[in-house]
């Protein structure tokens, strides 16, 4: 016989549902804590095993690799995703990748509208290069492809997202479908890596009127940019869940005799957050929208599948920094630098070195922190070899970013004496405070500490030479000091994100010691009694487990 207490230790559930936020951090839970209603955030914070401390423990925050992470318990050093777009000196050097993108496959019963410049039927206006997407560049498997592997295929796993790479690389290679939107009609689609033709189910909800619906809530009825215009808003993240409300009834979620899987991610905060930043008014009603919608899809769930047959997960794929110009009203050093002028600094400074009077380009183009990409051809052809280039670019950096001081002296005002911060304080300067080169992150020339570890976990490989640069905290790429933030360092405020659980196994508490997103698979996998994914390096958080029931004789 059990003991009493085993009666309600389900050792696997029917499903699992893992809720990732894009641009989340987790202080957001903290601020708001007192207004949350029913059982939304609630269901993590009062019910469940709520972590406040949870770190990504690499310096690259950006949505690709913050969702390879969730889904395979590992960095990018083991999942291969290090960035949203790249340079793949194996693919082209014309134009960056994406991180899913992959010309073998196309996107699923598109609009007639929506359909790509390659292909046969699309309008004058269309867009060039779309093409189908997949998860080729994922290197490690995902919880999802160990619970297909540990069922042979019986248990059914799913992604949902407004974008591509959010829904397919923490679902993994295995999976039944990754669904996303077609940005300007806001139809669902899928790429042919998955199927042909989108289910029946997934049509009628494309024509169901839920998109317009969602464009009336947004007040942009009959728009062409519906990932513009109604992704950022709260609307948008109802809209979401009701499509996978409509998956899992479709697909028999959590009926099938084994642990299905689903995850969500949830894009609108990501869209709205760059905008506005995380301590605006907008961000705040979106995360009281978002626990009300929380609150009614956790409802649906117990209502249609029982919630002690689910486990929970909530995180997200990267925090975010202040807007730069409001740390910087209050003193701390907050700057948005213009990467263009930087690249022409660095590209001025190597013609000087090595080819006089020209203008050649010795960086690959589209400035994206943390990388800069060297055009190897160029510096190749220069007869500099990989070390001397990137040497010499991390050499060049600091002084390129340091003359964009736009304000060396302080700015005299006849602002009144007690104003902050005081007239006589200099004005925040851009500063680099690290470079890493390629060859030094290939070769693990790294401090041999926690920070070295934290660079190490973001080294991959695209062929492609590069630097790594770190920027000082509260630093950024942009176009003025209040024209927005974004997520991509190493800095706290971008590592720190929820991780939280429900659900039967789970011991309900608040969990202050220091964790990473890396442990949401492994714990799942651990509970679920499957292997834990490929690459993982995530540990599994014991002291948020109830105790195994007794093995009795
Ligand atoms: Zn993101």
């Amino acid at each position: 016989m059990l003991p009493a207490g085993a009666q309600v230790y389900v050792g696997r559930p029917k499903l699992i549902v893992i809720v990732v936020i894009d641009q989340f951090r987790a202080d957001q839970l903290n601020r708001h804590q007192t207004e949350f209603k029913g059982r939304g955030f609630n269901l993590f914070m009062k019910e469940g095993a709520w972590f406040t401390d949870c770190y990504y423990d690499y310096a690259n925050t950006k949505t690709g690799p913050g969702h390879a992470t969730i889904g395979t318990g590992a960095y990018s050093d083991g999942h291969g995703i290090d960035s949203n777009e790249w340079w793949d000196a194996g693919r082209s050097f014309d134009q960056q990748v994406s991180s899913v993108e992959d010309e073998h496959y196309k996107l699923v019963d598109l609009p007639a509208s929506s359909i790509p410049a390659n292909q046969p039927g699309a309008p004058p206006s269309a867009a060039k290069y779309v093409v189908g997407a997949s998860p080729l560049n994922l290197r490690a498997s995902t919880l999802g492809d160990e619970l297909r592997l540990a069922t042979q295929g019986k248990a059914r796993v799913f992604g949902v997202s407004l974008k591509d790479r959010a829904s397919i690389l923490p679902t993994g290679q295995s999976a039944n479908a990754a669904y996303w939107i077609d940005s300007a009609s806001g139809q669902f689609t899928t790429s042919t890596y998955y199927m042909d033709h989108l289910p029946e189910w997934a049509t009628a909800f494309n024509k169901s009127g839920r998109i317009e619906q969602a464009e009336k809530e947004a007040l942009v009825e009959g728009t062409t940019q519906f990932y513009e215009l109604v992704g950022h808003l709260p609307a948008a993240n109802t809209y979401e869940l009701d499509f996978a409300k409509a998956l899992i009834t479709a697909e028999k979620l959590g009926q099938n005799g084994v642990t299905d899987e689903l995850v969500v991610s949830l894009s609108p905060h990501d869209l709205q957050g760059h905008q506005f930043g995380p301590d605006s008014e907008q961000e705040t009603e979106m995360d009281l929208a978002l626990d009300r919608d929380l609150d009614s899809f956790f409802t649906w769930l117990d209502q249609n599948i029982g919630l002690q047959n689910v486990w929970l997960a909530l995180s997200a794929d990267h925090g975010v920094a202040p807007v730069p110009g409001e740390a910087a009203n209050l003193g701390v050093h907050g700057v948005a630098l213009d990467m263009l002028k930087v690249y022409d600094a660095v590209n001025a400074e190597l013609n000087k070195r090595h080819s006089a009077g020209q203008k050649v380009k010795y960086l690959l183009p589209n400035p994206d922190l943390p990388y800069i990409v060297l055009d190897k051809r160029v510096f190749e052809k220069a007869g500099i070899d990989e070390q001397k280039a990137e040497n010499e670019v991390a050499e060049i950096l600091p002084g390129a970013v340091a003359s964009l001081n736009p304000n060396p002296e302080p700015v005299i005002t006849d602002k009144p004496l007690d104003a902050e911060p005081s007239d006589k304080r200099l004005p925040p300067f851009p500063r680099v405070q690290y470079v890493y080169t390629r060859l030094q992150l290939a070769n693990g020339q790294l401090p041999p500490s926690q920070w070295g570890t934290l660079i190490a976990h973001s080294y991959v490989s695209h062929g492609n030479w590069y630097v790594m640069a770190i920027l000082d905290a509260f630093q950024m790429q942009g176009t003025g000091a209040f024209a927005g933030t974004t997520h991509f360092s190493p800095w706290s405020y971008d590592r720190h994100v929820p991780l939280a659980f429900y659900g039967a196994p789970f011991k309900p508490g608040e969990y202050h010691q220091l964790v990473a997103p890396v442990d949401l698979a492994v714990t799942f996998a651990s509970l679920a009694g499957v292997n834990r994914p490929s690459a993982a390096v995530g540990r599994v958080l014991t002291e948020a487990i109830k105790p195994a029931p007794a093995r009795g004789n």
